[in-house]
């Protein structure tokens, strides 16, 4: 018999779909188990990433139907965006002919590795019948002030052509296209993600399964900081407000720093004497900006102004300067150079005076001059009547006095800001905004969603949002007052679309975004399988959603995965893989040239989850090898595979079965563990070859005398083996007289006295001679070594009627029994 794994697997997919494995029951008296896989951009053709990913959440599907689960696995297409509507330009055809033809060909290979997709439940995020929740979770928000439309400065991508968020933003740059971010001031709609800031960080604690690198990153995103806001007066009575993380060192600020952005900067400088030269300063530090973000060198200029200490009312002089950024904090710093290496810096170039406020040891007497920073906490000097309490102390204080006064509070600030969500692209869902003459800012009426993408558009503007260049999409009438009005064109960052699908698969409904009484049944997913490079864009914008729905009344909890598993980058480095050598790793060629169980088990076998991937051509023969020689095996011993034998009736009095027989249990607890609690498929795939090993060397000894070992031993590798190459388990199945699937069977379970570790021979001794050797798990314990012994056919003829007067045990060595 070949192994035709074209054929075999084929023929899986099509009963497997005819009979709906893949489908999720709505049964609420079952144990569910909601497996997510981050859903793919319809590219045109699913890579090697993909497969990893959707492979390792295929095989705890399958791990946990076996262990009775009612399981949903949902698929679906993150499908708006730019990619499909560049490709749509230079290809003269429309973003949706692009995007549904890619999702049209990415199924098809999707379907061609054999996963359990329930696809009843697809979702793409380009179809209306999607779009329109998103318009109405907007129009929800709109309506509870979590949304709203500002003037700003945002961040613009030259070559996008488009808003980005914050988060959008690397070191810079684009995050999808590398340029360099310029800004621009435009009338913007915002998500008011910061109204949840302060849950966002704090409910990081209920997110245990998580890699703390990723909470890590987000925390830092979301920058939470405490100290203190204070009001400076300004003499022509301004105020500057500034946000300090040490209030303790206020007795040093001996200068202000503004960014040259700051709003007060005009009427600061107005009747500057050298008013040119701060002028083209300003323009410098401006230009300088938007080249690059790395300083080089520290540079001010004084504004001739002073601000007003309100704890002793010393004049500190108001500088312009470069390494403030108007982005961060409120664009102004008291400066505490003698606290601080970049006010330090900074003091010494333009020779500000440098004051010692903090003293690191209470009893020791520093000089005057400071010629080294001390950035730490410690006891303050020089501060008036706080002086000798500690920095902690001295905040709490000095935090009483800028209430009494009104010049500030203490307080928690975050890095975090809202997110701009408006798009000037096409290929997004539209903003169901609405301008009208009489009534203002008017949202659709629900009745009226979706607003559809419409489809006389020029995709290039000389300027604007395409949708402006569609007469028949923004003129229209309000909602309101049925006057002429017109319709907002910008288009919703699609990162808004990916923030809920989840909640949509769990639920799909002609008639609110989800089901909410099934999404209770499934949500949130136990297992959310993914890439850690959205650490922080997505995974904190559907936290953010979750959040917001749970405060709309949709839903009962307050996280979306509980559980995130992030898996490393698939690369191409192997040494024989080129292009020019025409042997790229392409899904479709692997499947092609060896079929999808080899190359899942491939992939999962090859590398640490959470490790990167290479290529490696002898790693996908040996496991393609692995898969034949199994097959071999079959058909070498299917006699004996055929004749089922209960396990409860399966001898193993002899050492070649014992040790099998342990093996085998070892085996299944260790796969059971690596898939089910660790996650580790490549050490559970490593168990099963190392088995398979030890069965084909052991089966000549064995089979003649217990067969029915043999014919359990290969069962249980099939049930083992089922969820990482089902085709083939499938197939060996059937061909061993089975009917059923093996996805609905139930997964094996050990007999855990022949489980712990490695094993060790024992000698039995009767009465001082050796009379057996048996097979005992490193370390045993003297009852269990008792028990089996006494068992042995070899040791009863010595013992059988016989009174045992005492027993010696030496662990890992020798029992000794002494009989009269
Ligand atoms: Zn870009
Ligand atoms: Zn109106």
């Amino acid at each position: 018999m070949t192994y035709d794994f074209k054929e075999i697997e084929e023929n899986w997919q099509k009963i497997w779909e005819e009979k709906k494995l893949s489908k999720a029951e709505f049964a609420k008296d079952k144990k569910k188990f909601y497996c997510l896989e981050m859903f793919p951009y319809p590219s045109g053709k699913i890579h090697m990433g993909h497969v990893r990913n959707y492979s390792i959440g295929d095989v705890i599907v399958r791990f946990k139907k076996m262990n009775g689960y009612n399981v949903l696995h949902p698929m679906g297409w993150d499908a708006l965006g730019l990619p499909a509507e560049n490709a749509a330009i230079k290809n003269k055809t429309h973003p949706e002919t692009w995007t549904l033809d890619n999702i049209a060909v990415m199924k098809q290979q999707i379907k061609r590795m054999g996963f359990l997709y329930d696809w009843d439940r697809e979702v793409a995020t380009c179809l209306p019948e999607y779009y329109k929740w998103n318009q109405l979770i907007f129009i929800k928000m709109f309506e509870k002030g979590l949304a709203y439309k500002k003037k700003s400065e945002v961040n613009w991508c030259p070559s996008c052509k488009t808003v980005l968020a914050n988060e959008q933003v690397h070191d810079g740059h684009c995050w999808r296209c590398s340029a360099f971010v310029e800004f621009k001031e435009l009338s913007q709609w915002f998500l008011k993600i910061t109204q949840y800031a302060d849950e966002l960080v704090s409910a990081h604690k209920e997110l245990e399964k998580w890699p703390p690198k990723v909470l890590l990153m987000q925390k830092n995103w979301i920058g939470k900081s405490k100290g203190a806001g204070v009001k400076f007066k300004v003499e022509g009575d301004l105020d500057i407000d500034i946000f300090t993380t040490r209030l303790d060192t206020i007795f040093g600020a001996t200068f202000f720093a503004l960014s040259v952005k700051h709003p007060l900067v005009k009427q600061l400088i107005k009747d500057h004497p050298q008013k040119k030269e701060i002028e083209a300063f300003i323009k410098e530090v401006e230009i300088e900006s938007k080249a690059s973000r790395e300083l080089t060198e520290k540079k001010g200029f004084f504004t001739g102004k002073y601000a007003v200490n309100p704890y002793n009312n010393e004049k500190i002089p108001i500088w312009l300067a470069n390494f403030v950024l108007i982005e961060y904090g409120t664009g102004a710093i008291m400066s505490v150079p003698a606290h601080d290496e970049r006010d330090f810096e900074f003091a010494k170039k333009y020779d500000i005076p440098i004051r010692r406020v903090i003293a690191a040891d209470k009893s020791k007497n520093y000089p005057e001059e400071v010629t080294e920073v001390f950035a730490g906490e410690g006891y303050l000097v020089n501060s008036g009547e706080y002086s000798g309490l500690s920095s902690a102390e001295a905040t709490q204080k000095m935090g009483e006095l800028l209430k009494e006064k009104g010049s500030g509070e203490l307080k928690t600030i975050y890095r975090l800001r809202d997110w701009g969500v408006s798009r000037q692209r096409y290929w997004g869902t539209p903003i169901p905004m609405i301008y009208c003459d009489n009534c203002g800012v008017v949202p659709e009426a629900i009745e009226n969603l979706p607003v559809q993408l419409p489809k006389d558009v020029n995709l290039t503007p000389e300027s604007g949002s395409p949708l402006g260049t569609s007469e028949s999409f923004y003129k229209t009438t309000c909602p309101k007052c049925s006057g002429p009005a017109r319709r907002e064109t910008d288009t919703m960052d699609t990162f808004f679309d990916s923030s809920w699908y989840f909640f949509r698969y769990s639920g799909p409904t002609d008639t609110e975004p989800f089901d909410r009484e099934e999404a209770r049944l499934w949500m949130p997913p136990d297992l959310y399988i993914g890439g850690i490079e959205h650490a922080i864009m997505h995974l904190i914008y559907a936290r953010f959603f979750t959040k917001v729905f749970r405060d709309f009344g949709w839903i009962d909890i307050s996280e979306p995965f509980p559980h995130l598993l992030t898996q490393g980058m698939f690369t191409l480095v192997g040494s024989t893989m080129s292009k020019s050598k025409g042997n790229v790793v392409e899904p479709d060629d692997l499947i092609a040239e060896y079929g999808a169980d080899t190359t899942r088990l491939f992939i999962l076998f090859a590398a640490p989850r959470e490790k990167g991937l290479e290529w490696n051509e002898k790693g996908v023969e040996g496991a393609h090898r692995f898969l034949q020689r199994t097959w071999n095996f079959f058909f070498s011993n299917q006699e004996i595979i055929e004749q089922k034998t209960p396990v409860s009736t399966i001898a193993v009095k002899d050492e070649d079965s014992k040790k099998l027989y342990i093996k085998l249990n070892q085996t299944i607890k260790k796969v059971s563990e690596d898939i089910g609690l660790r996650f580790h498929l490549n050490t559970a795939i490593a168990a099963l070859m190392e088995f398979f090993n030890d069965l084909s060397s052991a089966h000549e000894k064995i089979k003649a005398k217990n067969p029915g070992l043999i014919a359990y031993s290969f069962e249980v590798l099939l049930k083992l083996l089922a969820p990482f190459t089902p085709h083939f388990c499938n197939e060996l199945w059937q061909k061993s007289g089975n009917t059923s699937f093996l996805e609905n069977e139930q997964w094996p379970s050990y007999d855990s006295r022949y489980v712990v570790g490695q094993t060790v021979n024992m000698m039995i001794q009767v009465n001082g001679k050796i009379r057996d050797k048996i097979v005992v798990n490193m370390d045993e314990e003297e009852s269990a070594v008792k028990e089996m012994s006494f068992q042995s056919e070899k040791i009863k003829h010595y013992t059988d009627g016989k009174q045992v007067v005492k027993t010696i045990f030496i662990k890992n060595k020798m029992l000794s029994i002494v009989v009269k």
